[in-house]
């Protein structure tokens, strides 16, 4: 406990109105609205105190975890060990004359092609109703109705383990399907910069407002959930397979296979962490006896 209150000294001795609190319960901070307490959270304001945040961490052998909206993310319950620092405090996007975008790690998408779309730049609709922050999108390489982050991302600034903060160009960036090379790397993303192209202001606005009514309408947008649970497997689709496989509605606790969509499980009300991780093992099982395909998590899954 002790690493952890050295953590905080050290930090409001550089930033004496740094923002914080103890004991947090990580339920507040995530969309499945599950997760147990973290000894610190940390609520950074500017990329100078997130860096500050990194490069304490790694003086003193903490290793805290960063998160943006928490939307992707199934968190363990009961006493956690880790710092958690979230970037929520950094949110400016920046919009440049050649239809360059620069959004700090924070941003959240809907409002980083909400600012894309006032200033007549296409290419970011996709990304309007996916509930994250730039930096989980980035990590993930987030995407929807077509489009990808690494479709639009040209480079990424990110402090790395050493402490040094590097701009890495889009072929750096390693994307693929649902993976970054920040997937794997010690790195915090700090901002991206995304090129978009000149486009109608309606025109859209009006392709931001068709995939919203479809996602509206094909997803449980009402209950908890992280989104899709699973990646999309090769040779199949997760909802399709789950749905075949008779499990749409199944519930272990308060977790349930969405009956919107059975690509989504929702925390019905009091899901525990192990609840969801019993309902995703058995969904595994299952649709691999049902179809020999295995499914993968896309949630990243802390604490087990
Ligand atoms: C209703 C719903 C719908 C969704 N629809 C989609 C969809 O259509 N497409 C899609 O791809 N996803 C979708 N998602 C999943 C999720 O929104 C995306 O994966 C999103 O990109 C995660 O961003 P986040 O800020 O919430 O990341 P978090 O959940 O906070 O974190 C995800 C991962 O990124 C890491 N991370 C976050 N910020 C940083 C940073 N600055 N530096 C380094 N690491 C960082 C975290 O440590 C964690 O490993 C959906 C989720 C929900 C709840």
């Amino acid at each position: 406990m002790n690493r952890f209150k050295d953590y905080i000294d050290a930090h409001i001795k550089e930033y004496p109105t740094a923002r914080y609190r103890e004991n947090e319960p990580m339920s507040e901070y995530t969309s499945f609205r599950i997760g147990g307490a973290v000894p610190v959270m940390f609520l950074p304001d500017s990329e100078g105190e997130l860096v500050s945040l990194i490069r304490t961490a790694s003086r003193l052998g903490v290793k805290p975890l960063v998160i943006g909206k928490g939307t992707n993310l199934l968190v363990r319950d009961g006493e956690l060990s880790m710092p958690v620092i979230q970037t929520a405090g950094l949110n400016a996007v920046t919009v440049f004359e050649n239809g360059e975008l620069e959004c700090a790690c924070g941003a959240v998408l809907a409002s980083s092609a909400t600012a894309a779309m006032k200033a007549g730049l296409s290419g970011l609709e996709f990304a309007h109703g996916i509930p994250g922050s730039v930096g989980g999108a980035v990590l993930m390489n987030a995407g929807a109705y077509g489009g990808e982050m690494k479709d639009v991302v040209t480079s990424v600034r990110a402090i790395c383990a050493d402490g040094d903060v590097r701009e890495f160009s889009r072929e750096d960036c390693d994307f693929s399907y649902r993976h970054s090379r920040f997937s794997d790397a010690d790195c915090v993303i700090l901002s991206a910069k995304l090129k978009l192209c000149a486009g109608d202001v309606n025109e859209i606005k009006a392709r931001m407002e068709e995939l919203s009514h479809r996602r509206r309408a094909s997803q449980p947008l009402n209950m908890p959930s992280a989104g899709s649970t699973f990646k999309r497997p090769v040779g199949g689709y997760a909802a399709a397979l789950i749905d075949e496989a008779g499990l749409k509605g199944f519930s272990i606790g308060g977790a349930q296979v969405s009956e919107k969509h059975a690509g989504f499980v929702v925390n019905k009300g009091g899901a525990t962490f192990d609840d969801v991780c019993r309902i995703i093992e058995h969904i595994q099982k299952t649709v691999y006896e049902a179809s020999g395909i295995e499914l993968e998590p896309e949630v990243k899954i802390i604490g087990r």
